[in-house]
């Protein structure tokens, strides 16, 4: 399997580095190819220029390259630390350059039946992803009644606006909580559970996001039909 990781700390010694340095040796000694996106090492531009507007669609070489590395991955792991309840801005910039008009967007024809490839079909399409999340919060300030918010619906915006959008099936995230307190026994606990959830990229059951052109939706309006789960509203109308 090929796998991409694009990740986000600015710190090689970080927790998130030291897990990152784990995923990508325990994925290789599986025998799986393994291309890392560094972010902060490659010195990522997160800016979004005026001539990589839609309108006027100029993709520079670094767009292109990591574009590449997405159609090459089987699946793609995003691993970052929470902050601010999302992920770092560098890897919100690597989503606005890379998901280009035609690429992460604007892929296929429109009609009464179809609007467009998106949610569960286009580019990436055939691919899974997987993110990698530590937090400082606590386990319970994310749980459905938590302070902090429930974080399915806290990462729905990254799952079903980012990966699933482009065509990716989404697999449950790695969550590593209250990750300021680690000490050599927790952390070791937790590459071996990392471990088994990259040794189960392929089998593991993504999260059941519905498909936009498969009958769920009214088209053009893009709204569940009124007989597709009547009670259910918010995020979680949206999983079949
Ligand atoms: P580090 O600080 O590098 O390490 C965490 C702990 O792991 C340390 O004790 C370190 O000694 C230990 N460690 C590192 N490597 C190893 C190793 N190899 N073996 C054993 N132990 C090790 N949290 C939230 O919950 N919600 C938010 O919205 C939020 N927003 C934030 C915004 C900002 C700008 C910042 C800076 C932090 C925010 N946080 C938030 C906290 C943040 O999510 C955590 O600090 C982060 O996830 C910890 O990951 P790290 O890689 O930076 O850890």
């Amino acid at each position: 399997m090929n796998v991409l990781i694009v990740y986000a700390h600015p710190e090689p010694r970080s927790l998130n580095g030291a897990l990152k340095d784990f995923a990508v040796q325990h994925l290789r000694a599986a025998g799986h190819a393994v291309q890392v996106s560094d972010l902060y090492a490659m010195e990522w531009n997160a800016t979004l220029a005026a001539s990589e507007i839609p309108e006027r669609v100029h993709h520079r070489a670094d767009i292109l390259r990591e574009q590449e590395k997405l159609r090459w991955a089987d699946t793609v792991i995003f691993q970052f630390p929470l902050w601010w309840f999302s992920m770092p801005a560098i890897m919100k910039g690597w989503v606005e350059r890379v998901y280009t008009l035609g690429f992460g967007y604007g892929v296929g024809e429109h009609s009464d039946r179809r609007w467009g490839d998106r949610y569960g079909e286009g580019t990436l399409s055939g691919k899974r992803a997987m993110l990698v999340v530590t937090a400082g919060g606590w386990e319970s300030h994310y749980s459905p009644r938590g302070i902090n918010g429930a974080v399915d619906e806290l990462l729905f915006p990254i799952h079903h606006g980012i990966l699933y959008y482009p065509g990716m099936e989404v697999l449950p995230p790695f969550l590593v909580y209250k990750a300021r307190s680690m000490g050599e026994q927790r952390f070791a606990a937790i590459t071996e559970q990392l471990g088994q959830r990259l040794d189960t990229l392929a089998t593991t059951p993504p999260i059941p996001y519905r498909r936009q052109n498969h009958g769920d939706y009214d088209i053009p309006a893009m709204i569940l039909k009124a007989d597709i789960a009547p009670a259910a509203s918010g995020f979680a109308a949206h999983l079949a």
